[in-house]
């Protein structure tokens, strides 16, 4: 048995920066079309990987990354999710002064 397991890695659609699997968000777009955040990361389909960080989020719509490496547009809808999701990922930490606040506190 070796210790050394396999790690699969990824690129973000923003930065390109390539990362751990693990560390990156997946985008996926379904077989039947739908665009949505994969949290298992197993999803079917053909999928997207992001940094879990807004800069990046912005970037690869903005850039129109995402929906290139989808192969499809992505609804406001969608980005939202993204948004949301990624907002709790953040902490904070890489946003100075700009805080989101909890919806239903
Ligand atoms: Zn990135």
């Amino acid at each position: 048995m070796t210790a050394a397991r396999h790690r699969p890695q990824r690129s973000c659609v923003a930065c390109r920066q390539v990362r751990a699997k693990s560390e990156l968000v997946r985008v996926v777009r379904t077989p039947q079309g739908e665009v949505r955040l994969d949290a298992t990361g197993k999803t079917a389909g053909r999928g997207a990987y992001l940094c879990p960080s807004r800069r990046c989020l912005e970037k690869a719509v903005k850039q129109g990354r995402l929906s290139r490496a989808l192969a499809s547009p992505i609804g406001p809808e969608v980005i939202e999710a993204l948004r949301a999701a990624l907002s709790e990922a953040d902490g904070g930490a890489a946003a100075p002064g700009k805080r989101v606040a909890n919806a239903g506190a």
